[in-house]
């Protein structure tokens, strides 16, 4: 073989996730049906250590009998993000390939239920205000001007032809 596979996070075929070794975490986030009224953006902060998905917490050889997989230790590292479609219903889950960069967790399973409160780990994101108001860009009144005599001109031309 000798091929370096390619990184998870490119691969769109979900068979070859199934079919990935490496080791899985899952992560459950409870949120309010009423979020996905809409399609909705959540911010997920991840914990430091997430349950391994091989036995449940009880301890494996892909979690070093441990019963858990390790997320960077950075706290900026551990953010995710995550898009519903509004059409979504809860409970659903979503499978995030190379969740982390640098870390050994190959896949994170985030399990969302619905709750009549988010988790504090998670929150909507607003989309950015650049993408949703388009901003108008004044017409120069000279450039106004400038047109209207252009008009007026074509306008005398054919009638006077
Ligand atoms: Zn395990």
């Amino acid at each position: 073989m000798g091929m370096t596979p390619a990184p998870l996070a490119r691969v769109a075929d979900p068979s070859e996730l199934d079919q990935a070794k490496g080791p899985r975490a899952r992560l459950r986030v409870t949120i309010p049906a009423s979020w996905l009224e809409q399609d909705v953006s959540l911010q997920i902060q991840a914990p430091k250590l997430l349950r391994c998905t091989a036995c449940g917490g009880g301890g494996c050889d892909q979690c070093g009998r441990s019963g858990a997989l390790q997320a960077p230790a950075a706290q900026a590292e551990r953010v995710l993000r995550v898009s519903l479609a509004a059409r979504c219903k809860l409970p659903c889950a979503v499978r995030l390939a190379e969740p982390f960069p640098g870390s050994a967790i190959e896949q994170l399973l985030v399990q969302l239920e619905p709750g009549e409160r988010a988790s504090d780990n998670v929150c909507r994101v607003q989309r950015r205000a650049a993408q949703l108001v388009w901003r108008r860009q004044p017409i120069a009144p000279i450039l106004l001007g400038l047109a209207l005599m252009v008009m007026a001109v074509v306008i005398v031309m054919l009638v006077w032809r």
